[in-house]
Order: structure tokens, then C-alpha cells, then sequence
């Protein structure tokens, strides 16, 4: 499934022209690679062919999520969501484009990434820059308050550095992007949500926390 949304605890699939009610809108959520440069301990991905996101066929090619696009129902579409079942910035080329192509051809939609905001590292490069433009929010997961504790969580394949690098990305997003948010779950307790707090105030970042869901 690479456009769905969510409707009634389950998945609708947005790549072709599903008959909806007429006035009702929805987030659509793009889902174009099931890679990831972590492994995270609550990571959905565990479940691979068990979950309908899993990308059973492989990633799609950029034609075909353009495609999607075209055969959806954008009538019923609110914001666009770029999530992935995984971590969209492992396909960066690609997802650049697409950003391109939804600003030209949808305009008016408003566009949010959900990011573990590690692609400086895994590119060797100041990614930031590249969504100038192209995104109105970008939503990074902070997780934990501290280098080890976000990496015993995410098992991140940049090893301890990864943290650092996840906040120095964030404050970079500020340069380029009206709204900048990182996250965390309300289940992690108090005293780490204070202290993510902390972390947020001397990095100048908006905190965001979300319920959890488990699915
Ligand atoms: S960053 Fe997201 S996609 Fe990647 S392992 Fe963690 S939860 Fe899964």
C-alpha cells in the first residue's frame, strides 16, 4: 500500500479511487520504502509480511508513487503525510523528487515528513537544505533524553554519535522549514519527558508528545 489512510483502526488505501464520503477528509500517508538505518525496539517493521504496510512487491519506483498520486482521491485528502513503513530519507534522491513533483502538482496541500532525522549521517552530508521549500512540518523523533538512552531504544547503525547528530539535523531544519517538532511518546514517564524537555530548551526545538499507540 503506498497512499493509505487511517479510518476506524484500520487501512484504506489511497493509490486508486476508493469511493469515500463525499465531504470528509483525510490525512494521506505515503509509504515508499520499508528500509530503515535503525532498528528500533517498538519498530512496527518486526512484524514485516504480517503488517499490510510491509511493501511485499519491494519499493515502488518513483513513477509508480506519482502514479498513485494521480489515481488518488484527492478530493479527500487533507494533509499529505510522508512516513513510510520505514524511514523515508533512505531513498533521499527519490524522495526529493517526489517532494518536488507534490509541491507542482499540489500546491495548495500542506506536506509533513515523519523522519529519525539521521540522514546527515547516513549521507556524509548536510541534508537539511534539500527540503527547502518542499515540506511545511517535519516531525523528528527524539525518543529519550540522552546518547545512550536513544541508542539502547533505537539501535541506531551510526552507533552513540547518532543523537547528537539527530538534534544538530533538527536545528538545521529550522533554516528551511516553517515548522520544525520533535517527538516523543507519553509513555517513556515523567522524568524522562522532563528531561527531553530540558533537551528541547537548549536546543530552541518545539517538543511534541504523543500518545502511543501500539499499533
Ligand atoms: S526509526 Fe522508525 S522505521 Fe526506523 S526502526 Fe525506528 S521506528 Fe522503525
Amino acid at each position: 500500500m503506498i497512499l493509505y489512510t487511517l479510518h476506524n483502526n484500520g487501512y484504506i488505501d489511497f493509490s486508486e479511487k476508493v469511493k469515500l464520503f463525499p465531504k470528509e477528509k483525510f490525512n494521506m500517508y505515503v509509504n515508499f520504502t520499508n528500509r530503515c538505518n535503525c532498528n528500533c525496539t517498538f519498530c512496527l517493521r518486526h512484524l514485516k509480511n504480517d503488517h499490510k504496510l510491509w511493501l511485499k512487491d519491494g519499493e515502488p519506483s518513483l513513477e509508480e508513487i506519482k502514479q498513485a498520486f494521480l489515481n488518488a482521491p484527492m478530493e479527500n485528502v487533507a494533509d499529505i503525510v510522508i512516513c513510510g513503513f520505514g524511514e523515508p530519507t533512505m531513498r533521499l534522491d527519490d524522495l526529493v523528487k517526489l517532494l518536488t513533483f507534490i509541491h507542482q502538482t499540489y500546491p495548495k496541500f500542506k506536506v509533513r515528513m515523519n523522519t529519525n532525522g539521521l540522514s546527515d549521517l547516513e549521507y556524509g552530508k548536510k541534508t537539511a537544505m534539500l527540503f527547502k521549500g518542499l515540506l511545511n512540518t517535519i516531525s523528528i523523533s527524539l525518543n529519550e533524553s540522552t546518547s545512550e538512552k536513544y541508542l539502547e531504544v533505537t539501535r541506531s547503525r551510526f552507533g552513540i554519535k547518532s543523537y547528537k547528530a539527530m538534534l544538530d539535523f533538527a536545528v538545521d531544519c529550522k533554516n528551511y522549514i516553517p515548522n520544525v517538532v520533535v517527538t516523543i511518546v507519553d509513555i517513556i514517564g515523567e522524568d524522562e519527558i522532563n528531561a527531553c524537555k530540558k533537551v528541547c530548551e537548549e536546543y530552541s526545538l518545539n517538543l511534541r508528545i504523543r500518545r502511543y499507540e501500539a499499533n
